[in-house]
This record gives structure tokens, C-alpha cells and sequence, in this order.
């Protein structure tokens, strides 16, 4: 099977198994969205959404990020982790938004870029699914094994990667290939046991971690 029919039988999959797939990560603006994908780094989203659920009571704007101590921020999302550099981050996400963006989040993947601390990762996730704009592929751990174990892109930088897909994928199936193969990746080719048994693809799967 050429790789062009391996995208076609992986997205008819998919659409069956996620038709609607979306992030598990909860929010209500593309600016939420950008804040619980800062935090969800090494973090869970399940994680994410309960820090999130009070945080986004007591933070609704950029300048809110900005006008509270550093140490009272760190506190209010200390159990995502790593919560010094993630308010260091957000911070600094917020001042440039204010100064270069009017507190508004971008809505094109090179302005988004130019934000401290956003990739294309980010960038792509925020875009696709708060502002139904698809201008990248957001490929995350998950995406990047999937499609390495079933042969899709020879590379292992996430940016070849995307730019593979981005040729592969259809620019409307964007947003929706990332979402369903992250949760492909988190239900079924996990990482460490991946469930090949109730795998679509198992037939055709080439990856050495193949468990039948
Ligand atoms: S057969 Fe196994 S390793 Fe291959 S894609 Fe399916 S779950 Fe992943």
C-alpha cells in the first residue's frame, strides 16, 4: 500500500471510529484554548481541565495574566507542573498579545509563532479548533507514533513530519486528522501496549511495536 492509500484508509478509519473528534481540553475562547495547551505540556488534559475550571474564572483577559504576581499565578496553576516556567510563558503570551495584537489571539499561524513559547504544535491546535482556521497540522507525540509506525513519514522531526502531512491531507481534514489521531494514539496505538488487536490498520501496519 502506497502511503496516499494509507492516508485514505487511516482518515475513512478514523472518520468511523472520532467522527466528531475534538480536543478533550475545555474551553470557550481561542485565548482559553491557547492558555490550557501551555499548560497541558507534560501534563494530562483531564489535569488541565481542573485547573482550568477555576483559573478561567479568575482570569478572563491578557491583562488579567499580567496584573497579578508571578508567585500568586504560579500557585493558581501549580498542579499542571512545571508551573514556573508555564507562567513564565503565559506571561509573556499575554504582554505580547497586548502589545502587538490588541489582547486578541492571532488568527494566522505566522503571528501565532511569533508568540514566546507557541509553535506550530500549538499554533495549528489553538487555530484548527478555536477558530476553525487550518494553516498546519498540529503533530503532538501521539501523532508523530502513529504515523511513524504505520509508515507515513520517514522522518522523526515533528516539523518534516507535519510538512509530510500537510502534502497528504486534504487542508479542510487538517484539524480533524490531529484531533482523531490524538485520540487514535491515546485509545488504541498507545505508546507502550499499543492494542493492535482492535486495530483498523493491523493488517497493513508495518511497525515493529506491532503486539500480534
Ligand atoms: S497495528 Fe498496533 S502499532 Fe500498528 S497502528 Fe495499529 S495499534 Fe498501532
Amino acid at each position: 500500500m502506497d502511503t496516499k492509500d494509507k492516508i485514505k484508509v487511516m482518515l475513512d478509519s478514523l472518520q468511523a471510529f472520532y467522527p466528531a473528534a475534538s480536543l478533550e481540553l475545555n474551553y470557550s475562547s481561542a485565548f482559553e484554548l491557547l492558555i490550557a495547551v501551555i499548560l497541558s505540556a507534560q501534563c494530562t488534559d483531564a489535569r488541565v481541565n481542573q485547573v482550568t475550571q477555576i483559573l478561567f474564572k479568575k482570569y478572563k483577559s491578557p491583562q488579567d495574566y499580567i496584573e497579578v504576581d508571578l508567585e500568586e499565578l504560579e500557585n493558581d496553576i501549580r498542579p499542571s507542573g512545571f508551573y514556573r516556567n508555564k507562567a513564565k510563558l503565559i506571561r509573556g503570551c499575554c504582554e505580547t498579545l497586548i502589545r502587538d495584537y490588541e489582547s486578541e489571539v492571532p488568527v494566522n499561524i505566522q503571528d501565532m509563532i511569533s508568540l514566546p513559547g507557541v509553535g506550530r504544535k500549538t499554533a495549528a491546535m489553538v487555530l484548527g479548533n478555536a477558530s476553525a482556521v487550518q494553516q498546519g497540522i498540529a503533530v503532538d507525540t501521539h501523532v508523530k507514533r502513529v504515523v511513524q509506525r504505520l509508515g507515513i513519514s520517514p522522518h522523526v522531526e515533528v516539523d518534516k513530519i507535519e510538512q509530510n502531512l500537510m502534502r497528504l491531507v486534504h487542508p479542510e481534514k487538517w484539524t480533524f486528522f490531529s484531533n482523531a489521531t490524538i485520540l487514535f494514539g491515546r485509545n488504541i496505538c498507545q505508546s507502550r501496549k499499543p492494542r493492535c488487536s482492535e486495530c483498523p490498520f493491523k493488517d497493513w501496519c508495518p511497525s515493529p511495536d506491532k503486539t500480534i
